[in-house]
């Protein structure tokens, strides 16, 4: 059988990531982050003082090394064999993540870690452009999105630190699907046959049987 592939996209902060690792675990599939890589090239070019204005070199490239795994409803993401699942989410990583996730060699090295994964693999994939670029033949498709206010107050849960602000975790989250929706290269937007759920008020068990039974139905 052909591996079955659930791409699971939309804005920042609507528990894409959340409702993929429940759906993997149920379907007994694989999961990837494709943010995540995104996240630890950044990290990556960030620790070695290459900017996003600057052309990423092939040879810089191949000197990155990246790996997913998921055991137990836990996604671990290694750099150069270094766990780097933690340090990804840091806030230098997070406000310049999409200026780096613009590029086109920076999206071809991704583009090429996913689709080696779903050749053995049926997977379950969170991102920006799974349904519409690199998927675009998905079995299951979906779309999250959510009131950016919604999405900053939870998040602002999430982190339990009092020293980060609300307003700043608001603003966060909206330049960053500024950026990501109105780059030139694979923008964040709903696949025409994506299917679409509004999260605002629902609970992460209501996403996820939504999701469960639009993919039980077909
Ligand atoms: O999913 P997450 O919020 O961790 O993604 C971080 C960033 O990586 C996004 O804001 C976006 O710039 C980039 N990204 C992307 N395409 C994807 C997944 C993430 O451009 N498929």
């Amino acid at each position: 059988m052909n591996p079955v592939i659930v791409a699971i996209d939309g804005e920042a902060s609507t528990g894409k990531s959340t409702q993929a690792k429940k759906i993997a675990e149920e379907l007994d599939f694989d999961y990837r982050d494709s943010g995540a890589y995104y996240r630890a090239l950044t990290l990556y070019l960030i620790q070695n003082n290459i900017n996003s204005n600057e052309d990423i070199s092939q040879t810089i490239l191949d000197k990155i090394d990246l790996k997913q795994t998921f055991k137990d409803n836990k996604l671990i993401i290694y750099l150069n064999n270094e766990d780097v699942s933690d340090k990804i989410r840091g806030y230098k990583v997070s406000i310049n993540v999409s200026s780096y996730a613009k590029k086109s060699e920076i999206r071809n090295f991704v583009y090429t870690q996913l689709r080696k994964s779903a050749k053995s693999n049926s997977l379950v994939i969170d991102g920006r452009d799974i349904g519409t670029v690199v998927f675009p033949d998905a079995d299951f498709k979906f779309f999250l999105f959510a009131d950016s206010k919604v999405r900053a107050e939870r998040r602002h849960k999430q982190i339990n630190d009092k020293s980060v602000k609300l307003e700043s975790i608001e603003k966060e989250i909206k330049t960053r699907d500024n950026t990501d929706s109105t780059r030139k290269i694979a923008p964040l937007k709903k696949a025409d046959d994506a299917y679409e759920i509004d999260v605002t008020s629902l609970s992460i068990i209501q996403v996820f049987d939504k999701i469960l039974q639009k993919i039980n139905s077909k």
